[in-house]
């Protein structure tokens, strides 16, 4: 049977779904894949010209006796789109979104739509010399505007300079040839020079040399191995990445850093910068899409070699990639919240295999998976054991709340943590105190004793919902609100409302005289002012630093000696199966935010539950144990990595449709009879009304993936072939990070 070949011919934007079909000839058919590159006979004169393979199918979308024959497959090394072209088409079946829609997000393709950059124009003379200029050129009236502009405002955007001075663009670009003024574009990532003390090489440690020396050793014999640097904080991480870029580069070859956006400061980049030079480009939200676009181009001309960037840098036009790394892989930035929704961390492993080169998971608190993967031999596992120069983690001690509640403590903080905070303000030491809302969705505990309740189906926290009925997220077992606890009978029993405003009122109140800064979504909203609240905190502008997980990742306060986690218990009880290993991380970052200079730190984590394994084992700071439990979970209750899980949403603006048609769908997915498939909901989502759209959710859980994949393409195709009412939109999602 005849097969043929999608191809398309011109890469930009409005281009991409422009699809052609060829038939294959027999004797091309093995070298004919998605992604590579093939000689076709074009338009009406049938133009000798390339295209890239974009899909293979058993039918053609038209007239058969009207297709025309592929010519051959071009020669040399596959452009680097074809990479991207292949990484796009695993994206496709993997993720379930349209050959499209993932060619958009892994090909970096110019926009035609001309947009706005930003131009900043500044006087590049001294003012001596534009008051000379002035005098001399009396009768050019409107570059006297501009200047005199320039002069009285310092830097202006161009628009407004142009308003501002009422002249033209002519004007400032004749201006700026006569070395006046220059233009700046807002948003460039200026990296300064470097100076040659700046450049002083570190010797590496044993454990350092040891972890470098496995990775030579394969590189050198060709092994392309996926590894996982397990470092705690401190360890020296990044200088091993920096060494194993240094083995990647020397042989000609390029590298991906990713690093999750919050962590991406100018700290970080400068250490690369300064090793790498100009070589280094950072690609970060703050850009223009046109300034991505550039950056994307330097890479696919060869013009750098390392990309360092959040997600989206992972799909950087390299074509002689060599060397994949992935800082904080824990994190759940790393997976896309839009269709298609990757994980850069899956992606990545892609991407090596089809470019050939090695991955580098680095972490002090890997994600369960991924140690899962490293216990299973599917990556090698890597281990820094000790921070540098011996220091030593922060002191942890565990504060049991119900104790406090016993015994007369009703404030948010504890004696003993309130007992720490006066040593840290006499001393003049920092503070940081932080509410781990993240992932927080309104469970109800027993202030008594802790218990905290839950589904008896899935083993996670029900949820209060408005008509006063606790849910289950999973399988939409309900209640009602219970009045009393059902372990001590104690009445104290709901939910928390504790926010950061509250917390800082508290502290304001019990300490008049430390100096306060608070960072959440209220006042980091402005642009800018996340970066000005940890400067100031940096600076030694306040004396404690309150704040949600913004405030815990990879900045570095020599002088806080005391770290205060209010409430442990906040995401702890979240709805969905990692709310254990999320805790376990944010309280193992934040108590590692501690004594990182010079002084010994202080940790306190408050909490309804100090018995519950995620906080007993991030306070003694052993992964391992926390590991080993946590994964005990996971296949005692057929969760991630032990078993695959696709969640499937469905939202409709039709409650009653949704209603009905939920269950139907789910009777369809039933009488497939897929073996030890399981499937539970349809339950309301966690947000089951938004922006008058109802949202309901089914999971499936299988030890095999690709049974998972079963259905989703055979509701593909149900939603295809109409059988699924169109007012339903359903949307997948494989391994969900929370709760829909
Ligand atoms: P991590 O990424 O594991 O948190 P870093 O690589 O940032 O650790 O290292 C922490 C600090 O220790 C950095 O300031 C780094 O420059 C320094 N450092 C790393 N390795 C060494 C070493 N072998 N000797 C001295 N200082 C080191
Ligand atoms: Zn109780
Ligand atoms: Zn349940």
């Amino acid at each position: 049977m005849a097969k043929y070949a999608g191809v398309i011919v011109d890469i930009s934007l409005e281009k991409l779904d422009r699809v052609f079909d060829y038939r294959i000839p027999a004797h091309l058919e093995e070298r004919i894949h998605p992604g590579a590159q093939a000689w076709i006979p074009f338009g009406m004169g049938n133009r000798r010209m390339k295209g890239f393979v974009v899909n293979i199918s058993d039918t053609c979308t038209y007239e058969e006796s009207r297709v025309k024959e592929l010519l051959g497959v071009c020669e040399g090394a596959v452009p680097v789109e074809g990479q991207l072209i292949e990484l796009a088409s695993w994206m496709r079946e993997k993720y379930g979104c349209t050959m499209n829609q993932a060619m958009k997000t892994v090909l970096p393709v110019k926009n035609k739509v001309k947009e706005q950059v930003k131009i900043l124009v500044s006087l590049n003379a001294d003012e001596q010399m534009v008051a000379a200029y002035i005098a001399a050129n009396k009768r050019c009236k409107a570059r006297i505007r501009v200047l005199q502009a320039l002069m009285e405002n310092g830097t202006l955007q161009k628009e407004v300079l142009l308003q501002e001075a009422a002249t033209t663009a002519g004007t400032l670009k004749e201006l700026q040839e006569e070395g006046m003024i220059f233009f700046q574009s807002e948003t460039v990532y200026r990296l300064p020079k470097i100076s040659k003390e700046e450049k002083k090489r570190i010797t590496l440690n044993e454990e350092q040399k040891n972890v470098l020396k496995v990775f030579r050793t394969d590189y050198e014999e060709e092994k392309r191995e996926h590894y996982l640097l397990h470092g705690v904080t401190g360890s020296g991480k990044t200088e091993v990445y920096m060494e194993m870029l240094t083995t990647v580069l020397k042989e000609g070859k390029q590298a991906i850093v990713l690093i999750p956006e919050i962590a991406l400061t100018f700290q970080t980049v400068m250490r690369f910068y300064t090793r790498f030079g100009e070589q280094v480009s950072v690609i970060h939200s703050k850009l223009s899409a046109g300034e991505r676009y550039d950056q994307m181009e330097r890479a696919k001309k060869g013009e750098i070699s390392v990309m360092i960037g959040p997600r989206s840098a992972i799909f950087t036009p390299f074509s002689n990639l060599g060397i994949i790394i992935i800082d904080e892989e824990h994190e759940g930035s790393y997976k896309s919240e839009i269709t298609p929704k990757y994980h850069a961390r899956e992606v990545a492993k892609k991407r090596c295999e089809v470019s050939g080169a090695v991955l580098v998971l680095g972490s002090a608190t890997p994600s369960i998976e991924s140690y899962f993967k490293a216990s299973c031999g599917e990556y090698k596992l890597l281990k820094l054991s000790k921070r540098i120069n011996d220091l030593k983690l922060a002191d942890v001690q565990v504060v049991d709340l119900r104790t406090e509640l016993k015994e007369g403590n009703r404030s948010v903080i504890s004696r003993a943590l309130r007992a720490q905070m006066q040593d840290a303000l006499e001393n003049k030491q920092q503070i940081m105190l932080f509410l781990n809302r993240r992932g927080h969705t309104g469970f109800i505990s027993c202030r008594s004793c802790g218990h905290v309740l839950k589904c008896p189906h899935c083993d996670v926290s029900l949820t209060l919902h408005k008509d006063g009925r606790m849910r289950c997220h999973y399988c939409g077992y309900e209640q009602l609100q219970a009045k009393q606890c059902p372990e001590c009978a104690s009445p104290y029993i709901g939910g928390f409302r504790a926010g950061t405003q509250q917390i800082e009122e508290v502290v304001k109140r019990e300490f008049p005289q430390a100096r306060i800064l608070r960072m959440d979504l209220d006042t980091t909203r402005k642009k800018g002012s996340y970066e000005e609240i940890l400067n100031r905190f940096s600076k030694g502008e306040a004396d404690i630093l309150i704040g949600t997980q913004m405030i815990v990742k990879g900045h570095d306060f020599p002088a806080v000696t005391l770290v205060g986690v209010l409430l442990a218990d906040l995401s702890l009880h979240g709805s969905d199966y990692m709310a254990a290993e999320r805790t376990f991380q944010l309280l193992t970052q934040a108590v590692g935010r501690a004594g990182r200079g010079d002084q010994p730190g202080n940790a306190v984590i408050q909490t309804y539950q100090p018995e519950h394994y995620a906080v007993r084992e991030a306070a003694s700071q052993n992964y391992e144990a926390f590991y080993d439990l946590e994964i005990a979970y996971r296949d005692l209750m057929s969760y991630p990595p032990m078993s695959g899980m696709l969640a499937m949403l469905l939202q409709s603006e039709d409650e009653t449709l949704l209603e009905n048609d939920a269950e139907k769908i789910k009777t369809s997915i039933l009488e497939l009879e897929i073996p030890l498939l399981r499937v539970t909901g349809p339950t309301p989502a966690v947000v089951s009304k938004l922006n008058d759209v109802y949202r309901k959710v089914i999971y499936l859980k299988h030890e095999d993936t690709k049974m998972l994949y079963r259905v989703r393409d055979f509701i593909d195709e149900e939603v295809k072939n109409e059988k699924i009412n169109k007012q339903i939109r359903v949307e997948f999602d494989e391994n969900p990070l929370y709760a829909y």
